[in-house]
Order: C-alpha cells, then structure tokens, then sequence
C-alpha cells in the first residue's frame, strides 16, 4: 500500500486508539490533504528524534498504524486539529517520495499468532487481567472506567492493545510495544511492565503513607504546641519561652569556661522540654542561676601599692603596729611573686579586738571584694562543699556562695571563726577546709551542688580565730599565725575617742558640734561599763549615747549640742554595770586568787579550797577542763609530799576530803595555769594559815614543785589591774615575756618571779 506518511513527535498511535493531535509541519498538513483527498487513510509513525524538523526515512521507526482521519479542523496560525483511529499495526518498507510530502511504501502486518491453544490464550488473558487489577490498585490514576472497559475484552490480542493504550507509559515504551512482532512478546512485555509497576505503586504507597503519616504527625505536635501557648497565656506563664531565650543569651554572654557554658545551655534545653510548674524544673532554674551568677573569669585588679595598703590601715584602725607590720609584709611578698601561694593568714585573739574590720581594711587597700564566711557551728561537710543537687533544697556550700556574693573570683575571703568548725558524722568539715586552702588541690574545687571545677587559687583568704589551740592541726599548719591582744585601757581610750565615736556619730547622723563626751566620761565607760578584751562593748555603748543624744536634740529643738560628761553618763547608759571583784577584804583562808585566760581575755579566779572529815577524796567544781583537774592532782601531790614540814600527819589525808571550788562557773576554764594557785589554796586549807588578800598568782606547778611559764601574759596582767591588783606572782621563765609588755600595763603592778612553789608559799601566806 502506498500511503502518505505522518511523522509525529513523542507520540504513538496504537491500533484501535482514536485521538487527536495538532499539526503544523508544511509537510505533514500536505500529507493530510492529500490523504483526506483519497481513502482518507494514513501511516503515523513516531520520529525518533523530536528535534527534527523534516526527517528523512532513516529518522522514522519503520512500525507504526495505518489509521483512519476522522476529522480535520482548522485552527487559527496554520495549524490543523487532525482526529484519527489507529486501524492497524504497519511496517514502513520505504519511502516513495519526499515531497511535497512524505510517501511511503506499507505493509499491513499485525503481530504473529503464536501458535496457542484457547485454554493457553484464555489464562494468559485471566493473569493478564489480575496483574491488571493489582496495578489498578497501587495506581489510583488509572481510571475505573479503563479498568471496567479492560474487564469486559474477550481476546487476548485486543487485550493487549487496549491495555498498551489504556497504560500510563512512556511514548517510547509504545513504540517498543509496536515494534514486538508476536503476541507472546507483546504479553511479556505487558506482563513485566504491569508486575513492575504494581511494585513501584506498591512502594510508592508505602513512602506515600509513611509520609503521610510523618506529617500528620508534625501537623499535630504544631497544634498541640499552639495550644500549650494558649493555655499558658491564659495561666499568665507565656514567657516562659522568652525566657529560657534570655537564659541562653546569657550563657553565651559569660566570661567562663567552655564546659560552663555547656553545661548552662544543656540544663536550660532540659528546662524547655519540662512542663513549667513541675517540681524539677524549679531545682534546674535555680542551679542554672547560681551557674550564671558565679563569677568564673571575672576579675578584678588589684592594687599594690603598699604605701597605699599601709596608709588605708593606719586611717582605720589604731595602733596594732605589730599586727599591721605583718599583714604589710605579707602583702610585699603576694605582690613580687603573684602566683605564689603563701600560706594563709590567721588572725587570732579575742572577739572585739579588731579582726574582722582589719581583714575588711586589707581587702579595701587591695582594691578587692570582701566577702565573709562565717563558719562558727558549722558541723556538716556539705555547708563547706555544698549539698549534691538530687536533695531536696540542696544548696551550694558557703565557699560557692561566697563567691557569688562577692561577684570576682579574686575576692579577700575572711573564713570567721576558723576555731569553731566541728566534725561529726556529717562529714569532716576541716578536710574539705583544708582542700579549700590548699594550693594544690584549690585550682579545680569542687562543691557537689555546681558539679563543676572552681578555680579558688586567685581568692585571698584570712581567717580568724579566738581560741588558736581549737583549730584542728592539720589546718593550723597550713595558716601563718598573727596573734591579736587585747587593748588596755588607754588603747581603748584612743579607739574608743579617734575611731568608734566619730563613726558612731556619722551613722546616727550627727555633726562634730552637736555631741562631745569629755574624757573622763569616755574612760568611765570603758572603766564601769564594759568588761571585755575587745572594744565591741564600748562601741554599742558609744552607738547608745549617740541614739539618745539624736533623740533629745530632735525632741528639744532649742537644743543645738549635748555634752557627755562624768556627772550626766547615767542619764545615758544608766547605773554602772560592771563592778570588779573588790580585792579580798581581808586575807583568808583557803582562798587565793589566781589569773586565767580565756577565750574572750584575761580574768581573774577566785579559787576556794575547804577540807573535811572524809576518806581521802579530791573533788573539784566550777566548770573545769580536764588539764585543770590533772593539775590539781598534781598540786596535791606535791602539798602531801612537803607535809611533813608543816606537821601535818600522813594520814591526816586519809581522813579528810579536800574539795576545790571556782566561782563564775559561766565561761569554760581550762589549762595548767591555774596549778600553783590551787596548790597554794590546798596548802593554806590545810595548815589553816591566811592567804594575803591582795596578791594574785599564775603558774604551772609540777610534782617537784617547781613552776612552769605560761601563756596568755598580756591578758592575765591586764584583768590583774582592772580588778585592782598590786602584787603578781609570774614564772621566772615568763620575764622575757612581760619585757615585751608596754610600760602601760606593767605601771603600777609589783612582779615577783617564782620558780619554785617554795618561793610562791613565802609570798602567798600573810604571817611567817
Ligand atoms: P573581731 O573580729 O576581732 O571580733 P571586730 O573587727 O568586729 O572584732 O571589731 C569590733 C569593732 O571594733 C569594729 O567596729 C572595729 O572597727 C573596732 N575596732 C577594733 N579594733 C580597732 C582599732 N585598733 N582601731 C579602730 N577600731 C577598732
């Protein structure tokens, strides 16, 4: 057959398929002219590259359709709607001219029967019709109506026509469907390509519904968080997102280590994810605060001028000179080699004699912070290294708090009160101390609350002390030692005159003119008012007058000043308060007065003795440590020992007990000084000789009688004096001690140094 040719671009006509196509090839509009001129039959075949604009026989597919043209329709531009029916498969022999248009020479050639019998045929079509319906159902594009017009074809070669033409597939998979010569090649290929196809559709559902499912899922969380936010504005909690941003902002802002920063964004992350409200979200915030407040990195400079230093602690406080020496020469050394740990300072002395504001005055000469840590009573490791956070209102220690509190991590740290920390079965407060002085292991402390290392090598610490034999050993090694005394009274005089009553005056509020207290009446009070080491009494009674003196001048407008004098102090501070122990009012018996240092400063101890018919037995009263009480033993061995010389019978002690009191049982006594005193007291119990009423005595005894120094010289001479004492009997090893003392005390005493107790029984008793 001689036909004119039609050469489409990615499209396929397939037997029995009718469609349309538009057309604007000069040569493909002849070739429909033409075509529509005759049997109005055409051969369309696919180019085999759509590019090319007039193809030549060797750009064509040699198969295609003879289809029949049903319609022509004129568009506007040149172009023709053709509408065809494909009739049947053709092979393309040749071409029989190439213009005006394409001619070719066609042979008619449906694809071979192969030689299959109908039950063969009938199953090849029933699986050709399954394979069908599971693809339909992977694929939702393909119609039910193609499904139900495939259903109903009875033949397995129009089958497969209408299922190639009905199949959503490539034009050039067509083509190859064109191309296949037998029905069995042409059910292969149908069959592979629907069982393919059903599988892709098969995954593809899958991945479809996963994602489906996925977004579903996005899409809920994003409801649910709008909702949350709702209901958080309704519950006045809406910025709970905003800040956990700040928080974050913050931790980017610190001056930390890296590990700091992590661990604040790692917890606050953890905050976000908990509800607001929940009981651990509170524990998080605050340990994300105390991280944030923690000063890490930040610094600030000192000043090392000691010239400056001395002159800031010479303006604060008087005298000291000894004491203020010290701490200048320390400060020397810190400055020459900064990253050299000295050892620590301890101030040690009674309360009130100015430890705690000369620690302040250092840290105001340096230019540093000044934190204090008070560790009186604390008996639980974990208020030094802080409480791990899984406890309920667990807290950092009082050193990470100290920190906070001082904003640098290069603060003076006073640790108060270093001799009143306890061990018990909480944990031992003195090793976690002596971590946190010690230069080694004080770069990477750790308190259990922050987890995390701090740097403690940069802080300054001085700790104080009243009583430098309470501090555990192993601390004590580690502080250099600077013994603070007590003041005498004129020491006081000058404090109270220079210091404590101008700067009462300027925190009550009052000029220089409108109060003044004479000197006399300033000594009055040091003399009748207080009773102490320090000078913290003097200043509450000074801070008392300026409260009264503030009142009568507000009350009393008239009046412009207010002078304290001797007469007018009981109008102020009322009746005097303090009376010494009057010397004895005459020499006694059994009674002698000894000299004691305490904790809070020197006192004076009247000890009585009395003996009674008994069996021998040694009792002692009066709040007595146990060095006291072996120190009576001793004394009363050595008074048996030399018996003999006052005629008393050795048996006389199995018959008599002998019991020592001392009164004022208030503070705590202890140690060996009290030994020839008690000694003395036995003696004249004993021997019913007098004891002279105006002497008071101090020394170790031994079981040889001989008398061993003691300690606390300064404060034991000083209450001696207060209490109206001429007369003192001292250690001869103790002379080099009371050289040191200023002339101040030493006036108006009458020392005598023993060495022996035989030397003491000479002075103590009235008459030969
Ligand atoms: P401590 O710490 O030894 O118990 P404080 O430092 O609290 O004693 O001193 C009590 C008060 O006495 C403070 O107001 C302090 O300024 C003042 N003070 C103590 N000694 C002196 C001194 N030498 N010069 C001036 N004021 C002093």
């Amino acid at each position: 057959m001689i036909l004119p040719v039609v050469a489409l671009r990615s499209l396929v006509v397939l037997p029995k398929m009718v469609l349309h196509f538009d057309i604007n090839r000069k040569k493909t509009i002849e070739a429909v002219h033409c075509s529509m001129m005759q049997k109005q039959k055409v051969f369309l075949t696919m180019q085999k590259d759509e590019r090319e604009e007039i193809p030549g026989l060797e750009d064509l597919y040699s198969y295609g359709v003879i289809a029949n043209i049903k319609q022509l329709m004129r568009l506007p531009n040149q172009t023709y709607r053709v509408l065809v029916e494909g009739e049947c498969r053709a092979k393309l022999l040749g071409l029989t001219q190439e213009d005006p248009f394409l001619e070719g020479e066609i042979l008619p050639s449906p694809a071979a029967q192969t030689e299959y019998s109908e039950i063969e045929k009938e199953a090849m079509l029933r699986s050709l019709k399954e394979w069908c319906r599971s693809f339909a159902a992977t694929e939702p594009n393909f119609g039910d109506t193609a499904m139900r017009s495939l259903q109903v074809i009875q033949t397995l070669e129009e089958y497969l026509d209408q299922l190639m033409i009905r199949f959503p597939s490539e034009p050039l998979q067509k083509q190859k469907f064109l191309n296949l010569d037998s029905t069995q090649m042409q059910f292969s290929m149908l069959a592979q390509l629907l069982q393919r196809e059903t599988e892709i559709g098969q995954v593809k559902l899958d991945l479809q519904e996963k994602l489906k499912a996925q977004m579903e899922k996005n899409q809920r969380e994003y409801m649910l968080r709008e909702q949350i936010k709702v209901i958080r504005k309704e519950l006045g909690e809406e910025d709970v997102d905003s800040e956990i941003d700040r928080l974050l902002e913050k931790a980017e802002a610190l001056n930390a280590p890296q590990e700091v920063k992590d661990t604040v964004r790692r917890e606050t992350e953890r905050l976000r994810s908990l509800q607001h409200g929940q009981a651990e979200s509170g524990v998080i915030r605050n340990y994300i605060d105390t991280l944030l407040a923690l000063p890490w990195n930040n610094c600030s400079e000192d000043n090392s001028d000691i010239a400056h230093a001395a002159r800031i602690l010479n303006e604060d406080h008087y005298g000291m000179e000894k004491i203020k020496e010290r701490i200048l020469e320390y400060l020397a050394v810190r400055a020459f080699s900064p990253d050299s740990q000295g050892s620590i300072l301890c101030l040690a002395g009674p309360p009130g004699t100015g430890k705690t504001s000369i620690a302040q005055s250092v840290a105001r000469a340096l230019g540093k912070k000044y934190v204090r840590v008070c560790l009186g009573g604390v008996r639980d490791e974990a208020e030094i290294r802080g409480h791990r956070r899984t406890y309920i209102g667990s807290m950092p220690g009082r050193i990470a708090a100290g920190l906070k509190q001082a904003g640098t991590s290069n603060p003076l740290m006073l640790l108060d009160e270093i001799d009143k920390v306890g061990t018990d079965a909480r944990g031992d407060t003195s090793s976690a101390l002596l971590e946190v002085l010690d230069p080694e292991q004080n770069r990477r402390f750790a308190d259990h609350y922050i987890e995390l290392p701090m740097d403690l090598s940069r802080v300054l610490f001085i700790a104080t002390a009243n009583n430098v034999s309470a501090i555990p050993r192993p601390l004590l090694d580690r502080m250099e030692l600077i013994e603070v005394d007590s003041y005498t009274e004129n020491e006081k005089f000058h404090i109270g005159k220079d210091y404590l009553l101008p700067k009462q005056k300027k925190q009550n509020g009052l000029s220089g003119r409108q109060l003044s207290i004479t000197d006399e009446a300033l000594r009055r009070i040091i003399h009748h008012y207080t009773r102490e080491a320090g000078v913290r009494m003097l200043e509450r009674k000074l801070a008392d007058i300026c409260r009264k003196a503030a009142r009568r001048l507000l009350e009393d407008s008239e009046r412009k000043e207010i002078h304290v004098t001797e007469k007018n102090l009981t109008d102020f501070l009322g009746k005097e308060k303090v009376h010494f122990d009057p010397v004895n009012e005459k020499d006694d018996i059994g009674v002698v007065r000894g000299l004691a240092w305490t904790s809070v400063g020197g006192d004076t101890l009247e000890i009585e003795v009395n003996v009674m018919p008994g069996s021998g037995k040694i009792q002692l009263t009066g709040q007595m440590g146990d060095v006291m009480k072996e120190s009576a033993q001793t004394g009363l061995s050595y008074i048996r020992s030399i018996a003999e010389d006052y005629s008393v019978e050795s048996s006389y002690f199995e018959q008599h007990d002998i019991h020592i009191h001392i009164p004022e049982g208030a503070v705590p006594k202890d140690g060996p000084s009290a030994g020839i005193t008690m000694a003395t007291g036995m003696l004249s119990a004993i021997t019913e000789h007098k004891v002279r009423a105006d002497l008071a005595m101090t020394g170790e005894v031994t079981l040889r009688g001989r008398v061993l120094p003691i300690g606390g010289l300064k404060e034991k001479l000083l209450a001696a004096k207060m209490a109206g004492i001429h007369h003192v009997l001292v250690p001869a090893k103790n002379e080099p001690d009371v050289d040191e003392l200023s002339k101040e005390i030493t006036d108006g005493l009458d020392i005598t140094y023993v060495s022996r107790m035989g030397e003491v029984i000479e002075q103590a008793f009235a008459e030969n």
